[in-house]
């Protein structure tokens, strides 16, 4: 037994009977509300329950059904919600209709470059600014990001364009200070393992970026997603960035089936971030028309002022200009699916 589905009219009083009941066996509620249905993810070991027991549950007064989700994802899973989700952030909506753009630098550099690309970006149309304060760097002689100081720019950023801000979370003891300045946080590749840092931002109010790790499987990633999910926040969406795989010519191999199948197996929104899948900037335009026509529900791409003279992943970022023409060249690729962007 692993959802409770409640009846569309089954009262508040009756959904906390039910979840005094799965307490007393030591399990544990998290109450998803839809739009027609209001669903019970059971959280622990469903085992202690007897067949005698979850068919009594079954006829308890508000219960519809009683369902077992077989998958080792369940609140992450299709099973769980039919519906997609949809996370509001600020005044927009990731999931929906309209597809978001996530642009800006690989890292903040500095306080008058941010607000120069920031507005920038802004003017293309994205909606969201994305850039690093705390990187993950393969050496650590390379620029390791600005800390906190960066993420000071990034909310005066957001004042000065109203783009909402996207940012990486390194270590789990960055978190409020993280949570303090950001609108999405964003686990990087190299962190989507990293299980304690997954269940502090579950227990965080904000909605999360999960990207996909360097080798890691979709099973792999979606049980990812279901620990964020585990600690009640909902808020997930899922970034696909390119996997190791036999072949180097790009920097990574970007799996652009992830995304209708992620779309399959669960509900969460999908974000493709075509900068760090390809590693080269003249590759990231087709690939975002690519991601958009396989159903992507947003975009991260990197866009640097000079790309030269950036201090990380320079050579996959798009100058301002070049990004504004792929945003003019997104949109008939979106119409012609049904969406905006
Ligand atoms: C980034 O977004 O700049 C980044 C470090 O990405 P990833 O974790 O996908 O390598
Ligand atoms: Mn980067």
């Amino acid at each position: 037994m692993d959802i409770i589905v409640l009846r569309p009219e089954a009262a508040e009083e009756r959904i906390s009977i039910i979840v005094k009941k799965l307490e007393g066996w030591g399990l544990k509620a998290n109450i998803s509300k839809g739009t027609e249905r209001t669903i019970i993810g059971v959280i622990g070991d469903t085992s202690v329950v007897s067949e005698e027991e979850e068919d009594a549950l079954k006829v308890m007064e508000g219960v519809e059904n009683v369902l077992r989700i077989l998958k080792p994802y369940k609140l992450a899973s299709r099973e769980f919600r039919k519906d997609n989700t949809e996370i509001k952030v600020g005044d927009q909506i990731i999931g929906g209709n309209k597809i978001q753009v996530m642009a800006g630098p690989c890292a903040v550099e500095g306080r008058e470059g941010l607000l120069a690309v920031a507005q920038k970006v802004k003017d293309a149309g994205a909606n969201f600014l994305r850039a690093g304060a705390f990187k993950p760097r393969t050496s650590p002689y390379s620029f390791q990001g600005l800390g906190e100081e960066g993420l000071k720019y990034l909310a005066e950023a957001r004042e000065k364009t109203g783009l909402l801000v996207v940012t990486e979370i390194m270590d789990a003891r960055d978190i409020d200070v993280i949570v303090k300045y950001t609108d999405i946080i964003q686990i990087g590749a190299r962190n989507m393992q990293n299980f304690r840092l997954l269940l502090e931002v579950g227990a965080a109010k904000k909605p999360v970026l999960l990207k996909r790790g360097l080798s890691s499987t979709i099973k792999e990633w979606l049980m990812s997603a279901e620990y964020i999910m585990s600690r009640g926040n909902h808020q997930v969406m899922f970034c696909e960035r390119g996997i190791r795989t036999f072949e180097t010519a790009t920097r990574n191999t970007l799996d652009l089936s992830a995304v209708p199948l992620l779309k399959k197996l669960s509900h969460l929104p999908v974000v493709v971030d075509p900068s760090h899948g390809v590693g080269k900037w003249d590759m990231v335009s087709p690939m975002a028309k690519a991601a958009v026509a396989a159903g992507a529900d947003a975009l991260m791409i990197e866009v640097h002022s000079n790309p030269e003279e950036a201090l990380s992943d320079g050579e996959q970022s798009l100058r301002p200009d070049y990004f504004k023409q792929l945003m003019s060249e997104l949109r008939p690729i979106a119409a012609a699916i049904g969406r905006d962007i």
